[in-house]
């Protein structure tokens, strides 16, 4: 089995290496991850100037691990189009450090990078503990090694694309995993003005809705002391919405061009 494991907290963040240690009593991993840490950043794919991307020495022995001075998404693009190889059999982003809930996916790096994974056919997860202090990374290396072996012996129709959070607790203290799916927001996005004797700066600082979220979703289940297995998908693309009618593009036309 072949896995590439990348993050958005950088390369030398605790919670990727336990990952690698973890997966590669199973598998080749190689690590690609960004050279800094770069969480908040989603699909962020960088454009506008070139990428290098550096050979690092590994903190995990027989793992290849290289540092790219971009996003996360970059990182797997770089690993899946040049750096690696082999055909890859999973790709795994985190251990975050941090809950990646709700809609925290939709700006979430360690997504993004699974995302970008998924999104070139292959298997991924996002892997996330719901604090900041990296406490409790052995949990989420541990499941994320027996959900890759599972998935390598389940051989699904499709590939899957997993978020997954885990509680800040000893394995002792969790009650279960719960399938779930995303909670609709987690966050508020606040702005906080300063002056640096200058000039006005502007913090965006995020906080938590205090709120009962539903009894199915991610949210839920991690405040409940559950991990949560939320399947993502991004069917962006196929599906009409209900929201707008052909009729109403006509109408929108005649009057852009009345207009
Ligand atoms: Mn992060």
């Amino acid at each position: 089995m072949e896995i590439l494991v990348t993050n958005d907290d950088g390369i030398f963040a605790p919670g990727l290496w336990r990952l690698a240690r973890e997966l590669k009593q199973t598998a080749r991993v190689t690590v690609v991850a960004p050279d800094r840490e770069q969480s908040g950043l989603g699909t962020a794919v960088t454009l506008r100037h070139p990428l290098r991307v550096q050979k690092v020495k590994p903190l995990v022995p027989e793992v290849e691990a290289y540092s790219v001075d971009g996003t996360p998404t970059d990182s797997v693009i770089l690993a899946l189009g040049k750096l690696l190889k082999n055909k890859v059999d999973l790709v795994v982003s985190g251990i975050n450090s941090g809950p990646n809930l709700g809609d925290d996916v939709l700006i979430s790096g360690t997504v993004g990078a699974a995302l970008m994974g998924y999104r070139h056919g292959f298997p991924a997860l996002a892997i996330s503990i719901a604090s900041l202090d990296n406490q409790y990374l052995d949990n989420a290396a541990r499941l994320a090694a027996l959900l890759a072996k599972n998935l390598a012996r389940l051989s699904l129709p499709g590939s899957p694309l997993f978020n997954i959070n885990l509680p800040s607790l000893p394995l002792s203290a969790i009650k279960g995993i719960k399938l779930t799916r995303l909670a609709s927001r987690s966050h508020i996005d606040t702005v906080e003005e300063g002056h640096d004797g200058r000039k006005a700066y502007y913090w965006l600082v995020r906080q938590k809705i205090e709120r009962n979220a539903s009894k199915d979703t991610d949210i839920w289940a991690v405040e409940k002391g559950h991990i949560s297995i939320t399947p993502l998908h991004t069917e962006l693309f196929n599906q009409p919405s209900p929201l707008i009618s052909d009729s109403l593009c006509s109408e929108l036309l005649k009057e852009l061009q009345e207009s």
